[in-house]
């Protein structure tokens, strides 16, 4: 049996219960690994593999890391996903019996990680938990360690929705039981979270103040997050908020499918937040305000009077661009107060996050006096709710220096005046110091050596050091020698030895008295965290409602009206975002009015000539106003919206194994399942993924549907003209089609948005426009002739209500008839070329699924050189 020593012992003693972490165990300077963690970590962190003895046969395999450069060691641990358990030595080594005793003093995990790249300024770092209740949905707490923001909520559901807002809010990880870990293993493996076990909830009592006033069913799955926090961080958590739950209907819900077709945060082709609405709404100056917005677009509101609460402080504040200009600039002095106070309860605060703290409270008076004198009825009532918190600021500046280092351990932190003792200990050095001076200044006027210096080093203590030249003219009695150097001795005197004790041993004294003063103001600090965060959700609402204003004067936004009823207006709106991306090239506004009587819309037009713009167009509208914010249009009149759902677009979650026609139905289904009449319904070419038949058959159902059960504010955009004839018979349905003209033959893009049905299609031409080869062009045109000659044979919206023809003509047999037709003509108008012929068959046999983006585009090319005669 192998026999460890002492140490080991410890080491594998404690590696026992943090089995799903590397254990960082603290010898000395460095923080070792052992066994597979070394191996593993030696791998992940690119640093050498040793091995340690360690009193057996076989070596234990071993790496470390230096303690003062562990921290980007453990980021990069956690950046990948892995958790590092740090363990410290507890004792001093000199007074320890036996092995120095070790303890883990925290977990850092990919939720928990309060430090360093993980974290960006401008979003929140949430860690959440999840359970399901009993009605089969999912209850979902989350909570930011850093900021200590804390929120509940349920979502309707099962697990893929629950791992969809999981990823909307970019969390890294997520806290189980047992059985919800089955359950989720897979969904989180292929989404990259990391799923983490809590079998307990933390106490109760204990727990009371973050979870008491919650419903019930709520309490149980914040109390699981709260116990893993505390479990892993070892700290205080005076800086965690009560959860915060607003009831659903509080808020305009959005489905994570609809925020990423919006693209609302997220772009739908990448994770970065260029083109999205957040990307053109972000003129926040602090960190806080930036992550506020986030939150806000997240959750827009559903209340009237909080909107338009928010909207008359937007208003005031255009009002006056002096104001906005003074207040920006006060803004972007104030740094992270949340985090700031994050550090303060979580004792990794250090000197120069206190000047920080103090520099950015030193602002509060002074943004208090402008909206206070500002003559705005709001902005004043804003301003004299602002707590200024004055006497934290007092505080700071009587403790902390202007410009304290940043390690703690070295001085320079405590100002003068702030303790009695600590001034006596440095008057005694500084005193020393300068008797020192007049020492120098004396003793080159007793011996006559001009450039006779005393200095100091770590070593030696102070000496006084004459060169070689003028050894020989010097008496040396009084001197006891210490040091030689090439060209120079080095010398001491009692008196100067008397002084260096007492000038050393204040300094000694003074740094160890700064740094519990420091310790002690921290702890004071911690009492005062409520209020600096209470200050904060102020500051940072004031920046949002400030960004609202300027992105408002920049893109000419106007005030959006509420009304009480579900009618919808907007004239002359505009999609903020593609009109900014379009830069010089003009955009085309359209209006978009709902009534009670026509809430339905059916949107024909070509391809690319603006529906799905013009549909998204109409829901940012919709949620820029319900956030608080102004609108792109010249006129807004709406209804206060309870839900946006939206079928836009392919964003195929092939990923996850679905087709995009699954992807179509699921999101349809959800849809239709959950809107009310309150909802804006947005359905962009459904039915696209499937036969004609299929498809339009789905549609019309679809439409008929909403239209009798749901009666929801919707927009339908289709490149099934035959559906316009149910403009007929669903009453409240009206046609309206985007425009476009042909010019020699060129089909010119209108983008205007107008009454009734569009009365062609242009797809040929868009080919034309993609430079589709000619060849193809031709045929098309020549096949379409054909398709338009066979009119009668065209499928046609059935009657609504009406039970189809007892013998309809089957999908199928029409098929055939088109192709009998195609087949005859194909060998009367012009025969295929053999390379057209081998073209098309590639293009028939090709497995789309099982090629990857790089194979198509060389395919592509090899296509069309063949066609173009090149091979
Ligand atoms: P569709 O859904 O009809 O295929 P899109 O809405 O995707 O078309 O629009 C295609 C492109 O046309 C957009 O990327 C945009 O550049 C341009 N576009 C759309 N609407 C407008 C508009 N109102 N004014 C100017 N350009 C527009």
């Amino acid at each position: 049996m192998t026999t460890y020593t002492p140490m080991m012992q410890q080491y594998l003693l404690v590696k026992q219960d943090y089995k799903d972490a590397f254990l960082f165990y603290r010898l000395g300077d460095f923080y070792e690994l052992f066994f597979d963690d070394a191996i593993k970590a030696s791998q992940l962190l690119e640093i050498t593999l040793t091995a340690r003895s360690g009193n057996t046969d076989n070596p234990i395999p071993m790496c470390g890391v230096p303690h003062h450069s562990a921290q980007g060691y453990i980021e990069t641990l956690v950046s990948k996903g892995f958790k590092v358990a740090v363990c410290e030595q507890t004792e001093d080594p000199k007074h320890a019996k036996g092995v120095v005793k070790r303890e883990v003093v925290q977990v850092i995990t990919p939720g928990t990680i309060t430090e360093g790249k993980a974290l960006d300024g401008k979003s929140n770092h949430f860690i959440a938990a999840a359970e399901s209740n009993e009605n089969d949905e999912m209850v979902f707490a989350y909570l930011d360690v850093s900021t200590g923001e804390a929120n509940c909520s349920v979502i309707e559901g099962s697990a893929k929705q629950l791992i969809q807002q999981v990823q909307a809010y970019a969390i890294k990880e997520l806290i189980v039981n047992e059985q919800l870990q089955l359950l989720l293993a897979d969904y989180a493996e292929a989404g990259g979270i990391v799923l983490s076990l809590e079998t307990e909830e933390m106490d109760p009592v204990k727990a009371n103040q973050y979870v008491a006033h919650l419903p019930v069913q709520l309490q149980g799955v914040a109390k699981r997050l709260l116990q893993y926090v505390e479990r892993t961080q070892m700290r205080s958590l005076s800086h965690i908020q009560p959860f915060t739950y607003t009831e659903a209907h509080n808020f305009l819900r959005i489905d994570t499918n609809s925020k990423r077709n919006l693209e609302l945060i997220q772009s739908i082709r990448g994770g970065d937040s260029k083109g999205t609405l957040l990307w053109l709404l972000d003129e926040t100056v602090t960190a806080m305000g930036g992550r506020k917005l986030k939150q806000w677009m997240h959750q827009p509101l559903a209340k009237k009077n909080a909107i338009e609460a928010r909207q008359a402080i937007v208003t005031e504040l255009l009002e006056d661009f002096f104001l906005r200009d003074e207040l920006m600039s006060l803004l972007k002095n104030v740094y992270d107060l949340e985090r700031l106070a994050g550090r303060v309860a979580f004792g990794s605060v250090g000197g120069r996050d206190l000047a920080q703290l103090r520099e950015s409270l030193r602002q509060v008076p002074m943004i208090q006096q402008k909206l206070v004198n500002s003559g705005l009825e709001k902005c004043t009532a804003l301003g004299q709710k602002l707590d200024v918190c004055a006497d934290i600021e007092q505080l700071l500046a009587e403790a902390i220096t202007d410009q304290p280092p940043i390690s703690i351990k070295e001085g320079d932190v405590i100002r003068d005046g702030y303790n009695a003792q600590l001034d006596e200990y440095r008057d005694a050095s500084r005193n020393g110091k300068d008797w020192i001076a007049q020492l120098e200044q004396k003793e080159r006027e007793l011996t006559g050596i001009k450039n006779l210096k005393i200095g100091y080093n770590r070593v030696f203590g102070y000496y006084i050091e004459i060169t070689k030249s003028h050894l020989n003219n010097t008496d040396l009695a009084r001197f006891e020698r210490k040091q030689t150097l090439a060209n120079a001795e080095r010398f001491i005197t009692e008196e100067l030895k008397e002084k260096e004790a007492l000038i050393l041993n204040a300094e000694e004294q003074s740094l160890a008295l700064e740094y519990d003063l420091f310790v002690a103001l921290r702890e004071q600090l911690k009492g005062y965290i409520p209020r600096v965060q209470a200050l904060a959700a102020q500051i940072s609402e004031l920046d949002v409602l400030m960004s609202f204003a300027m992105v408002t004067d920049k893109y000419r936004f106007t005030k959006p009206v509420f009304h009480d009823g579900r009618a919808l207006k907007i004239i002359e709106g505009r999609h903020p975002v593609v009109e900014k991306m379009l830069n010089k090239q003009s955009y085309v506004p359209n209006d978009c009015v709902l009534t009670n009587d026509k809430n339905m819309m059916l949107i024909t037009g070509p391809n690319m000539s603006g529906k799905s713009t013009y549909m998204r167009q109409v829901a940012l509208i919709v949620v820029l106003a319900q956030m608080g914010c102004y609108v792109p249009a010249d006129e807004a009149i709406l209804p206060i919206t309870d839900q946006i759902f939206t079928r836009i677009g392919a964003a195929d979650d092939l990923a996850a194994g679905q087709s995009t026609f699954m992807v179509e139905m699921l999101e349809s289904q959800h849809a239709i399942t959950h809107a009310t009449k309150n909802s804006l319904l947005l359905f962009d070419e459904i039915g696209r993924g499937t036969s004609t038949y299929d498809g339009m058959s789905l549609a019309q159902a679809m439409m008929e549907y909403i239209h009798d059960e749901i009666g929801a504010n919707t927009l339908f955009s289709t490149h099934y003209h035959e559906l316009t004839d149910l403009e007929n018979e669903l009453s409240r349905l009206q046609n309206v089609h985007v425009s476009a003209t042909e010019q020699d033959g060129r089909v010119v893009f209108l983008h205007k948005v107008k009454k009734g049905a569009a009365d062609k299609s242009y797809g040929v031409h868009v080919a034309e426009l993609a430079e589709m080869p000619e060849t193809i062009l031709q045929r098309a045109r020549v096949l379409l002739e054909q398709f338009e000659a066979a009119n009668e044979e065209k499928p046609q919206a059935i009657n609504y209500k009406q039970e189809p023809p007892q013998n309809p003509q089957m999908p199928e047999q029409v098929m055939e008839n088109d192709q009998q037709l195609s087949l005859f003509t194909i060998e009367e108008e012009s025969a295929i070329a053999p390379e057209q012929q081998e073209v098309l068959d590639a293009l028939a046999k090709l497995n789309v699924m099982g090629t990857t983006p790089m194979q198509a585009m060389t395919l592509l090319y090899e296509l069309q050189q063949k066609l173009l005669g090149n091979q």
